[in-house]
């Protein structure tokens, strides 16, 4: 069984979990963008019974981007540290670039990529949807 663990940037806010992620994706849309600053997000889907704050979940803040999304961050340094929403109610969706331990993660799909930076071209071989493919 693998360990993932991972932090903020100031390392406040801790977690640990001992599943296998259900899946990791690169999302494009804007709101992603936005959020994280970056090209595209990118997100590992945990099971929550199996996802644990270990440290600092009083520092986490929350915003709700839309009528179906609550983005979670730091309060102290600002890092997107993942989403919830009813759409996937089972999933923590977990900033992956917040691991500091993840022996086993590779991105299966590039999510929302009609949708994508246009400065930014995408250089793997993994597939891509323009919106969310329905078996996620
Ligand atoms: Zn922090
Ligand atoms: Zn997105």
């Amino acid at each position: 069984m693998s360990s993932y663990a991972g932090s903020c940037l100031c390392g406040r806010v801790r977690y640990e979990f001992d599943i296998e992620p259900k899946v990791t994706v690169a999302c494009h849309c804007s709101a992603c963008r936005k959020a994280t600053g970056s090209a595209f997000a990118t997100w590992t889907l945990v099971t929550k019974d199996h996802f644990h704050w270990t440290a600092g979940e009083d520092e986490i803040a929350e915003f709700s981007s839309s009528d179906h999304g609550r983005r979670m961050f730091c309060r102290t340094c600002g890092t997107t540290l993942g989403n919830l929403t009813t759409r996937r109610p089972a999933f923590m969706h977990l900033a992956s670039g917040t691991l500091d331990r993840a022996p086993a993660l590779t991105i299966k799909f590039h999510a929302y990529v009609g949708s994508k930076a246009p400065w930014y071209e995408i250089a793997d071989s993994s597939p891509r949807f323009d919106e969310l493919p329905d078996s996620k």
